[in-house]
């Protein structure tokens, strides 16, 4: 019978000496003290048995829409086209292109030696917005990145939280100085992958209910919820669908599912609203993960919209994930990035049409410049 208590133990011995009640307390203590743990030391290991397991390599050759290199030392970049054939990727899009003569060095280091299996973007330099004639200046540059060899240009997450104008104001993702930029992606026929804003719970209040607990744990610099730093979550992104329908002929290509993930209803209606607007899934996998029936009906759905894309390339196995999401119908299986789910992973088991679509018809679409050999007909 085990004992619980002190009461229980007085019960049970008649009145307990001062030993045995000492014997009792450090019993009791004990199991208690081992039970202490931190949400990071918790790891337990699945004891379900169901059939399924790890995918290597992508049913088809896939494009990676969204991914970053920075520098391009000769045996890196032919170990990672080893490492790419492996697990059927044809194409990497390196989105930190930079302008100007770095845009250049990133071009030569990649596509200069692997012509078909890189692609590189341009970067705006937003430093100067506000000063006369800035926009014309960013699309003449733009103009000059895409005939040096760029094929898209990237927006990072500066614009809208970061990024502030000559005269110390924050610059929107809908601020019209910037026009001429936009018009010129659509004028030279290249998309514009666009970051703006963080997962929601980044401006929620840190404490146990927040999903990205940990996330926030690791990097505090992540928390938006000062509201006098900060423009509210539902502003951030009403700006971006402000930009995209004031630029109807400019493709772009919302990133991150466009922070729905956790949404996609929301996500379902701004792409029906606006023709003009893809997305892709750069680190946010663990959100359709979870959500297998609802995630596979929204892939069948938008089978037309989505890119594949990872948003880094290390560590490799996390595209093994990628695959067995997309491809397979496992259950339970681990993700690759704690701080991003604490939660266990579920296959959608999209059909090759669908695949086929994610992994690289969409980016043949909107992509140009792709060598089409590289992909089955
Ligand atoms: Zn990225």
């Amino acid at each position: 019978m085990p004992l619980t208590s002190r009461s229980n133990a007085s019960t049970l011995f008649g009145g307990p000496s001062w030993l045995l009640l000492a014997a009792l307390l450090l019993a009791a203590a004990l199991p208690a003290a081992g039970q202490e743990m931190t949400v990071e030391a918790y790891e337990p290991r699945s004891t379900l048995k169901v059939p399924g397991g790890p995918v290597t390599r992508a049913k088809f050759p896939f494009v990676d829409a969204h991914g970053h290199l920075r520098g391009g030392d000769p045996a890196r970049i032919d170990q990672m086209v080893k490492e790419m054939d492996k697990m059927n990727m044809a194409v990497f899009v390196n989105l930190s292109g930079g302008s100007g003569e770095r845009l250049k060095a990133n071009l030569a280091a990649t596509k200069g030696r692997y012509p078909n299996r890189f692609v590189v973007y341009a970067n705006v330099d937003f430093s100067g917005i506000g000063e006369p004639g800035w926009g014309e200046a960013a699309a003449a540059q733009l103009e000059a990145d895409f005939h040096a060899g760029a094929q898209g240009l990237k927006i990072y997450k500066n614009l809208s939280m970061f990024q502030t104008d000559v005269d110390g104001n924050r610059v929107a993702a809908d601020d019209r100085r910037i026009d001429p930029v936009w018009a010129m992606a659509g004028e030279l026929g290249i998309p514009v992958l666009i970051h703006v804003g963080e997962p929601s719970p980044f401006w929620d209040p840190w404490d146990k209910h927040n999903e990205r607990w940990l996330e926030l744990k690791m990097f505090p610099n992540r928390r938006r919820d000062d509201a006098t730093r900060f423009a509210p979550f539902d502003q951030t992104m009403e700006e971006q669908h402000n930009l995209f329908r004031n630029h109807p002929n400019t493709t772009f290509i919302n990133a991150h599912l466009g922070w729905f993930g956790n949404d996609l209803g929301r996500l379902g209606k701004l792409l029906d609203e606006l023709p003009n607007v893809y997305t892709e899934l750069g680190a946010v996998l663990a959100e359709l993960g979870r959500q297998p029936i609802t995630g596979a009906a929204f892939m069948e759905k938008y089978q037309d919209r989505v890119l594949m894309g990872k948003d880094s390339w290390d560590p490799i196995w996390g595209y093994h994930v990628y695959f067995r999401v997309l491809e397979t119908r496992d259950e339970y299986f681990d993700y690759y990035r704690k701080r991003h789910a604490h939660w266990k992973m579920y296959g959608l088991g999209l059909s090759d049409e669908v695949l086929e679509k994610v992994y690289f018809r969409n980016a043949l679409k909107i992509i140009p410049g792709l060598d089409r050999s590289l992909f089955p007909e």
